[in-house]
């Protein structure tokens, strides 16, 4: 049996979108796709490919494959050097012949240029449009007001919740079976679907507890989901200016004082994503203008400052956003100090985008 030097096992582990093409007729690993498994009758696109461990995961069997063990499977061919063999006929790689005299290999590893903002990890999972499209129509049953109190408790009412496409559910594992929460106090759940532009697809949610008693977590994500920035669309828009924000209510209390588009990390851990996500977009796509909207918080100005850094290696354009007035903490926080003052958000939910942005720009500078 041919022996195959660890190069060629990860030459040939690299191979995995050419073997997806030509074995599995797969165009475009960058978007989800039926899975490969014969075992799998898989009528929607459940696998992905993920570039950092050349590896494809189906969600609906959970199984994961690297190129060896995906022919094995789907060519029924037992063992490490047949499959290897098998998957460099497929990708037309030409195997070190392991006979003859051995050639030590001289060590001269060509030392990569250490890469900055590697390309970012695939995100999110299969499409779960359909059941976020179901957990919007339930935050209007009967039985369900928890979600909106819970909203407008935070100054986001109906426009919010159409524009945001927000819903709620009492169990989120009925949209991403990868959920485990325990909450024992939840009154339900408040879902937060990360939407595509055009709301044709949601591939990640978050949720937020809703309860009268303690929570345990005010935020939940998904189990072993790689987490997208919430609206990183927003990126590669081509966009005069997007506001980034740290968490999601804030992005949605921002957008509505400000009437701009607002984009939100999900955590000042997710900093580092933002710039990989720059860096692998088109220059035309991105933004041009990047306003950094943290927390007035020791994480937040850390954040803000990594995300500056970061920005100008990649040659974005940013600024900081003014402090919140009368010291406010955060973006809901100030939306939560305008409340019945100088506009009433329960009858009048929004101003024209311009009003507002002129009353929110005159109070900063007034307030300097
Ligand atoms: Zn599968």
């Amino acid at each position: 049996m041919r022996h195959v030097s660890e190069a060629d096992r990860d030459g040939l582990r690299a191979t995995m979108p050419e073997l997806l093409r030509v074995r599995f007729g797969i165009e475009n690993v960058n978007r989800p796709f039926r899975c490969p498994s014969p075992g799998h009758d898989d009528r929607t696109p459940s696998a992905r490919y993920y570039a950092n461990g050349h590896t494809v995961h189906c969600f609906g069997c959970r199984r994961t494959w690297d190129v060896f063990t995906l022919v094995g499977e789907a060519d029924g061919i037992e063992g490490f050097a047949a499959q290897a063999e098998a998957v460099a006929g497929y990708v037309g790689y030409r195997l070190n012949d392991g006979t003859g005299e051995r050639k030590r290999r001289s060590p001269k590893r060509t030392v990569a240029k250490p890469e900055p903002f590697p390309e970012p990890k695939v995100a999110g999972g299969p499409d779960v449009s359909d059941i976020c499209d179901r957990a919007w129509s339930n935050l209007y049953l009967h039985g369900c007001e928890e979600g909106r109190r819970y909203l407008r408790s935070r100054g986001l009412d109906d426009t919010d919740i159409v524009r945001h496409g927000l819903g709620f559910c009492f169990d989120p594992r009925r949209i991403m079976g990868q959920f485990s929460i325990y909450e024992p106090h939840a009154v339900g759940y408040l879902v937060i679907p990360f939407w595509s532009q055009d709301f044709r697809r949601a591939d990640y949610v978050m949720v937020r507890t809703i309860s009268h008693g303690q929570v345990r977590h005010k935020e939940w994500r998904p189990k072993g989901v790689t987490s997208p920035l919430y609206k990183e669309w927003m990126l590669s828009a081509g966009l005069p200016v997007v506001y980034v924000t740290e968490g999601l209510i804030d992005a949605m209390a921002l957008e509505k004082v400000i009437g701009r588009p607002v984009m939100a990390l999900g955590g000042t851990s997710y900093a580092g994503r933002l710039a990989q996500v720059l860096a692998h977009t088109d220059e035309s796509l991105r933004p041009r203008r990047v306003v950094i909207a943290m927390d007035a918080d020791t994480a937040g100005r850390k954040a803000r400052d990594q995300i500056a850094g970061d920005l100008d290696k990649i040659g974005v354009k940013h600024s900081d956003i003014p402090a919140y007035p009368e010291g406010c903490k955060d973006a809901d926080d100030w939306l939560m100090s305008m409340r019945g003052t100088e506009w009433d958000w329960e009858c009048r939910p929004m101003g024209t985008a311009d009003e507002l942005h002129t009353l929110w720009t005159t109070r900063w500078h007034d307030g300097r």
